[in-house]
Formats: C-alpha cells, sequence, structure tokens
C-alpha cells in the first residue's frame, strides 16, 4: 500500500490530489455539528497534502441522501469547520459547476458526494462515470488520497472506483487506523476482552462469531444485551428485541465467555424525563423499557475489564444522549482505559468518549469508522483497502 509519505516523496507540489475523507459529522436540529471528530481527524494529511503545495480537493458525504441534493445535509457547515482547523477558508465547489481553478496548496470541498446516485450504486458502470468525472477534476497528473477510513468497507465511487483511475496512496489516517486494528487482528497480549453494544445485534453478529474463539470475554451492554436476556428465558418488557436473533444468542452464550448485565436502568418511556427505577436483569417489568445498564453491572464490567491487556469497545451501553441513561456508558469507558492497549471502534461510541467529557487521550486509539473497523476486525476484506493494494 502507498502512503501520503510516498507521493509527497515522488513529488507533489503543483499537482491535483482527490482526497476522500470521512466527514460525517452528526449535525443537531439546527445543522450546527455536535461533534468535530471527523473532522480534526482528516486535517493532518489535508495539511500534509497542502503544505507540500498540491492543490487538494476534497471528496466526502453526509447522511443518506435519498433523494437527490437535500440542503440539511449540505456539507457547507463542514467546509466552514474544516476552514477554521486550516486557518483558511474551504471553498464548497459543485460537481459539475464551475472548474474549481485552484493555485498551490489551495484547500476547497465538494458538496455532499451522496447527492450524486451514482455514488453508492450497485452498477459499476454508473459508479466509473462518477469515478471518471471526479478524477477529470484533476486534470494531468493527479492523484487519488484515501484517508477516509469509515467509508472504507464501502465499494463506492469515490472510495473504490477512483483508486482504479489514478495513482493511490493512503492518507495517515487510514494508514493509523489499518495500524491499529491489523494488531487487534493478528496476534493482540491476552487476556483480550471485547465490550460490545449499541442499538442492534444483527449489526454485530459477524464480528462476535469472528472474534468469541480469540478473545477471552466479551461483555454485551445496549440495546444489544436484551435480545441475549431474552434467549436466558427473562422478560425484556418493551425494551430492545430482535427476536429472530434469539437463537444465534443463546449459541453465543454456549461458548461461556459471554458477559451480561445483572441490573439495568429502566424507563416508562424513551424520554429524558422518563420515570427510571434500577432493576435486576432479570426482572424487567412489563412496560417498562431498559435504556441503560445499572450500577451493578459497571461494577462488574469495570472488574472484567480490570485484568485485560487488550481491550476493544464498540457501542454505547445505554441511550448516553439523554443524561438519566449515561452512567453506564461512562463508566464502562472509563474502565475500559486501564488496559494496556485500549482501541473505540464506531461512530457513536467515539462521539460518546467527548459528548461525557472524558479524556481522549486516555485511549490507545479512537477508530473514526465504526462498520469498517468492526469489518476490519470479522477478517473481512474492505473494498477501499484492497484496492489500494492493487
Ligand atoms: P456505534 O456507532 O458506536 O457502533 P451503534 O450505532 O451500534 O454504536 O449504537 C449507538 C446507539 O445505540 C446510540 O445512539 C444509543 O442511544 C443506542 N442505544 C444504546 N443502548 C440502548 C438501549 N438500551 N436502547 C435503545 N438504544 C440504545
Ligand atoms: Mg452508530
Amino acid at each position: 500500500m502507498k502512503t501520503v509519505a510516498d507521493l509527497i516523496d515522488e513529488g507533489v507540489a503543483g499537482r491535483t490530489v482527490l482526497l476522500r475523507a470521512d466527514l460525517n459529522v452528526p449535525l443537531d436540529d439546527a445543522g450546527n455539528i455536535t461533534d468535530d471528530g471527523r473532522i480534526r481527524a482528516s486535517v493532518p494529511t489535508i495539511q500534509e497534502l497542502s503544505g507540500a503545495g498540491a492543490q487538494v480537493i476534497v471528496t466526502a458525504h453526509l447522511g443518506r441522501p435519498k433523494l437527490g441534493p437535500d440542503p440539511a445535509l449540505s456539507l457547507a457547515p463542514v467546509a466552514a469547520r474544516l476552514g477554521e482547523l486550516l486557518g483558511a477558508p474551504v471553498r464548497l465547489v459543485h460537481l459539475g459547476g464551475e472548474a474549481p481553478g485552484l493555485a498551490a496548496g489551495d484547500v476547497v470541498l465538494l458538496e455532499n458526494i451522496r447527492f450524486d446516485p451514482r455514488e453508492t450504486s450497485k452498477n459499476a458502470d454508473e459508479r466509473a462515470a462518477l469515478a471518471d468525472e471526479l478524477v477529470a477534476l484533476t486534470g494531468e497528473n493527479g492523484a487519488f488520497v484515501s484517508d477516509g477510513f469509515g467509508v472504507v468497507h464501502r465499494k463506492q465511487a469515490s472510495v473504490y472506483d477512483v483508486a482504479q483511475d489514478l495513482p493511490a496512496y493512503a492518507g495517515q489516517l487510514v494508514q493509523a487506523e489499518v495500524g491499529v486494528l491489523s494488531r487487534l487482528a493478528g496476534d493482540p497480549q491476552r487476556p483480550y476482552v471485547v465490550v460490545l453494544g449499541g442499538s442492534k445485534v444483527s449489526d454485530k453478529l459477524g464480528v462476535i462469531t469472528a472474534l468469541l474463539p480469540r478473545v477471552d470475554a466479551v461483555l454485551v451492554g445496549g440495546g444489544m444485551c436484551f435480545t441475549f436476556l431474552k434467549a436466558l428465558g427473562h422478560g425484556v418488557g418493551d425494551s430492545l428485541l430482535e427476536a429472530d436473533q434469539i437463537e444465534t444468542c443463546r449459541r453465543f452464550l454456549e461458548s461461556g465467555k459471554i458477559v451480561l448485565p445483572t441490573d439495568v436502568v429502566v424507563a416508562d418511556r424513551f424520554a429524558a424525563d422518563a420515570e427510571t427505577a434500577v432493576v435486576g436483569a432479570d426482572a424487567i417489568p412489563d412496560g417498562r423499557l431498559g435504556l441503560d445498564i445499572g450500577p451493578e453491572s459497571v461494577a462488574r464490567f469495570a472488574e472484567a475489564l480490570e485484568g485485560a491487556a487488550t481491550v476493544f469497545w464498540n457501542g454505547p451501553m445505554g441511550v448516553f444522549e439523554m443524561a438519566p441513561f449515561a452512567s453506564g456508558t461512562r463508566g464502562v469507558a472509563e474502565a475500559v482505559t486501564k488496559a494496556g492497549t485500549s482501541v473505540v471502534g464506531g461512530g457513536d461510541s467515539a462521539a460518546a468518549v467527548r459528548a461525557l467529557g472524558l479524556d481522549e487521550s486516555a485511549y490507545s486509539h479512537i477508530s473514526t469508522g465504526g462498520g469498517a473497523s468492526l469489518e476490519y476486525l470479522e477478517g473481512k476484506s474492505l473494498p477501499g483497502l484492497s484496492v489500494l493494494e492493487g
């Protein structure tokens, strides 16, 4: 895999570089960025290229626009924030609009690439047509830098197809992510404990299947723990439940490595001002929904994490976005930092670390890619990475 350092060695001054970044940040209802972690993580490679005299055209997506351009999903606020971080304004440009007219060191951001349905098309010809337009922007002697780790598991025009048509290099973020995850996927120091949460078991089946034989314990919290509790025969009230996964959870439990919460914070409705109570995990009343793991579970999980040499954590333990259901995530997030190697993967988990005011530097690595990091650890081949090997 060639890297951005190789590109700079080859000479990049005066060349136009198309750079795929992951700038898919959460926005509040007013369109304000609530967590700029992914923008900050993209800055070093952009800065390196622009500092070396390249013209940089950044391409990225925001959300999942369904029907073409959607003003609510414009990258305009992201361009503004990126400009602040770079210390120079970043113009938002449109594909098919006027040629950007770039000078050495300039950085521009292309509007949300997913406004063009060809970006995510399953049809390779459609994707290739969009890739051709992107490649054309780089003129003669262009290059492609892949730095959007959060999208490398996607076979999409700006991730995969462009890398076939331009000399392609891995950016610093992609390199750092792959470095850390390849060590976890290789021969991590034991005990190796994995903490999983988040909303859906079905999202995490693959990673549980792949990791169970290789880890010492899997601690399960978040919305997904209720399907496991159901598999033990417990009632779960109105908590999240994936009935079609109960059997699979039962099989996972047979490994003897799954650690479940013993108490749960239940609420009478899904709201920050709901009436709450802590109940045993085997005593969730009908009509209540479990929105966080309880204090006893946090202590149990912390104990299981205490002796771990390596920890991978994906998925919040509760609905941390609402204060009454944030304690489980906070407690586990703090316990995770005690491990020799602590890796956080998952967009919401990373956002939780920052939203709860925890010290990011206490972790060995916070991945910017949820799906991508899980697929990497499952041992899948990620199209956006394999295309860089080619
Ligand atoms: P990540 O992005 O870190 O991979 P996920 O996307 O899988 O994490 O899950 C994050 C979401 O899971 C959060 O928005 C959180 O509110 C939700 N969640 C966690 N616990 C529960 C629960 N008990 N009930 C409903 N939703 C939950
Ligand atoms: Mg998520």
